[in-house]
């Protein structure tokens, strides 16, 4: 199969959450130092990335989000504040998240956010699906995806005619990691090893490249900052899968793909 042109896909998404560096680390302003950091060297590098930022971090700093968008970046949402998971709400409480999301975000840099990359490991229910729809959230990465499908499909959503569209299962992901959130439940993390990360997130790309499909990767702007090695293991792996001919995958792009609604 074809990706936008290109044999295989890999898509790295950076989350910009300010409240996790406040909470992991002490220091919300990490988030900043290190997304311009990034932004830095990405514009080296000529790639474009995928960034899901909180809406709370939007309207703390507006500038650093417009400043994603200016460097040619998509950005789309993360949620508004990264406390509770989404399943297990009301629909009506899960909207007005989604909605203060979208609306920071826009306010922030002027972008209408197509997507919604659900957090806490990908938590969501058909409430999420459902409010995302009411908000013209077209993807939504979370536990739900396209079964035996190595591309996004469109999903119905439970109990009326709406759909999403979701990513295919037939991928690999990962994602950085730091044993400064032992509390996750499900995750008990381990402290980050540049070398087991190297050897993994290649090996994702490689057999992207093998069997045309997409890989993913996950990247924390202040892991970047407490990880030692990371950052060097992030350009590595981002400049392998470019040499290799893979397409950056961005929202808009799966959206395409997946074909009309
Ligand atoms: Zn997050």
């Amino acid at each position: 199969m074809s990706w936008h042109g290109r044999p295989f896909a890999f898509r790295v998404r950076v989350d910009v959450e300010h409240v996790e560096a406040q909470k992991y680390i002490g220091d919300y302003r990490l988030t900043r130092v290190a997304v311009t950091n990034l932004l830095d060297m990405l514009a080296e590098m000529d790639v474009h990335l995928t960034f899901a930022v909180l809406g709370i971090t939007a309207e703390m700093f507006p500038n650093l989000i417009a400043d994603i968008v200016d460097a040619g970046h998509e950005v789309y949402g993360h949620g508004m504040f990264h406390r509770e998971a989404f399943a297990g709400r009301s629909l009506a409480d899960q909207r007005h998240e989604l909605r203060r999301m979208r609306d920071s975000i826009h306010g922030a840099c002027g972008v209408e956010v197509d997507g919604l990359a659900c957090p806490h490991h990908g938590s969501a229910d058909e409430n999420t699906l459902r409010a995302a729809v009411e908000l013209d959230i077209t993807f939504v990465e979370s536990r739900f995806r396209a079964a035996g499908s190595p591309s996004p499909q469109w999903r119905d959503v439970e109990g009326g005619d709406a759909r999403v569209v979701v990513p295919g299962a037939d991928a690999r992901g990962a994602s950085d990691y730091t044993d400064r959130r032992p509390d996750w439940a499900d995750a008990h993390e381990e402290a980050f090893s540049p070398e087991g990360a190297r050897e993994k997130w290649l090996a994702n790309v490689d057999w992207a490249e093998k069997h045309g499909r997409m890989a993913s990767l996950v990247i924390h702007p202040w892991m970047l900052v407490i990880n030692a090695g990371e950052i060097q293991v992030v350009k590595d792996v981002i400049r392998h899968a470019k040499g290799r001919g893979a397409w950056f995958a961005t929202i808009a792009g799966l959206i395409d793909m997946a074909g009309p609604g």
